[in-house]
């Protein structure tokens, strides 16, 4: 098990300590930061390569399914991006606050160009996610889909 070492000697429950989450191969970032800019929205970030592919929500990233929800591609952001809180100074880009609103991994299930599908495993936001690209622009449509009946 890796980190044996590193959490046989500590008590999680006493120390503040980072727990020692190791991620899986498999398992990638995403957040959802709650961004207080001209018009408040929801950038949800995917880590997709080495970056996080980025998206602008107006209404938020549903918790339910059934709800569609526009999102807008903006431009990749760095993976360290994905810890980001605080204020944009006016005059700037995006200037406004910006909070973290749900964060965790993701297992990505398909993603192509036109098509992503991924399941998040964050704190609010379980469960697979569909994100379907309109056309050849800068507009998706972001779902929770429905639970499987297995
Ligand atoms: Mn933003």
């Amino acid at each position: 098990m890796p980190l044996e070492d590193y959490k046989r000697k500590r008590d999680f429950s006493k120390t503040i300590e980072p727990r020692g989450e190791v991620k899986d191969s498999n398992e990638n970032v995403f957040v959802v930061q709650e961004h207080h800019a001209t018009h408040l929205h929801y950038d949800f970030r995917l880590e997709v390569q080495g970056v996080l592919k980025s998206w602008a929500v107006p209404k938020g990233v549903p918790r339910k399914p059934g709800v569609k929800r526009l999102a807008v591609a903006t431009e990749d952001h760095p993976l360290d991006y994905a810890a980001f809180e605080g204020e944009i100074p006016e005059g700037e880009y995006g200037a406004g606050v910006v909070k973290i609103w749900d964060r965790g991994s993701y297992i990505p299930e398909k993603i192509t160009d036109r098509e992503i599908i991924v399941e998040l495993r964050g704190e609010k936001l379980k469960g697979k996610y569909v994100l379907i690209r309109l056309k050849d622009g800068k507009n998706w449509l972001l779902f929770k889909k429905k639970e499987e009946v297995r």
